[in-house]
């Protein structure tokens, strides 16, 4: 079997032509730009490297990008400063806080400084708590609006854009980051799937995959996950990023994998491209919330 290629650079365009539809209206409307401001201290190589591909996407879309800098010395007090400045600002709709901040700083309270109304990166504690508790698909929600982080969303919009069933399917999810695979698995048990989620104490982690009717890798280790730890016919995403000799690879053994699922995900092409698409999207909902 040869699995059917999600193309995430394929639908990443199509949001983007959705994208820019909402946002001309949404400018026409209300005569704002829906602006990110993304928030950085000191120069960590990848983060540099990140705003500049947000800075792009939000550029071509006619959307606002600010970028905030401090210096690897900036203290606590002053990074929370800024972040309360910029929930104050009305210019600024959606503010992203880049990781890793300078040794030191408290990550968790950086984030509780943030405004939940802004918090497009779905970081704070209230939008990761309103995901932990909303209903199931198919009941009334029982929690205010929230913003889910921009990766899973990513992964979902794949899953849903190619009509993949999810409910009473069994989910695996490898990888219980706040940022990917947690929040992969609350999208996942919302639509009704039956989730596992594994780490690294995960015990026999190949046969607990095998049992993967979609199988969701967010691991940080190329190519970790072998052709025949999946189930013929399986949907599969691969959140990693890995470079191994100057390529990029997934977690997952593309050349293997791709003769065994159903479907999956390349890397580049997949959840990749889709990240910054939905990351625009939660700043215009944002910018939507904040103008009622
Ligand atoms: P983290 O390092 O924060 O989390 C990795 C997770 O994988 C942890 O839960 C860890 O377990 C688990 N893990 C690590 N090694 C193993 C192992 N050998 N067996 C089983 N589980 C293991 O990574 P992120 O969630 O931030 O990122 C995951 C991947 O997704 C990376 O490749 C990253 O580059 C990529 N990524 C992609 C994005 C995109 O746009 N597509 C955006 C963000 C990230 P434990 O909790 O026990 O330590």
């Amino acid at each position: 079997m040869t699995a059917t290629i999600l193309d995430g650079r394929a639908l990443s365009n199509t949001l983007r032509e959705e994208l820019d539809q909402a946002v001309a209206i949404f400018k026409e409307k209300h005569g704002v730009t829906p602006t990110i401001a993304v928030v950085r201290a000191g120069e960590d190589p990848a983060s540099v490297s990140y705003a500049g591909a947000i800075q792009k996407t939000f550029d071509k879309r006619g959307m606002g990008f600010q970028l905030h800098t401090l210096p690897e010395s900036a203290s606590q007090d002053e990074i929370v400063a800024l972040v309360t400045r910029l929930n104050a600002d009305k210019e600024v709709h959606g503010i992203m806080i880049q990781e890793p901040l300078p040794r030191g700083i408290d990550e968790a309270a950086v984030k509780e400084a943030l405004s939940p109304d802004k918090d497009v990166d779905g970081v704070h504690p209230v939008n990761t708590g309103r995901l932990a508790q909303v209903a199931p698909a198919g009941r009334p929600p029982m929690v205010g609006p929230f913003f889910v982080p921009a990766t899973p969303a990513g992964g979902m919009e794949i899953l849903k854009r190619y009509n993949v069933a999810i409910s009473g399917k069994h989910a695996v999810v490898v990888g219980r980051s706040n940022i990917v695979g947690k929040p992969m698995a609350l999208l996942l048990l919302r639509e009704n799937a039956t989730v596992t989620v594994c780490h690294s104490r995960t015990a026999d982690l190949a046969a607990v995959c095998r049992t993967a009717d979609i199988l969701c890798a967010a691991v940080g280790q190329a190519k970790m996950i072998k052709g025949d730890w999946i189930k013929p016919g399986a949907v599969v995403i691969d959140f990693g990023v890995n470079f191994v000799e100057g390529q990029m690879c997934g977690d997952v053994d593309f050349d293997e994998a791709v003769e065994v699922a159903g479907m999956i995900t390349p890397v580049p092409g997949g959840t990749g491209p889709m990240t910054n698409m939905m990351l625009a999207l939660n700043v215009l909902e944002a910018a939507r919330r904040i103008m009622g």
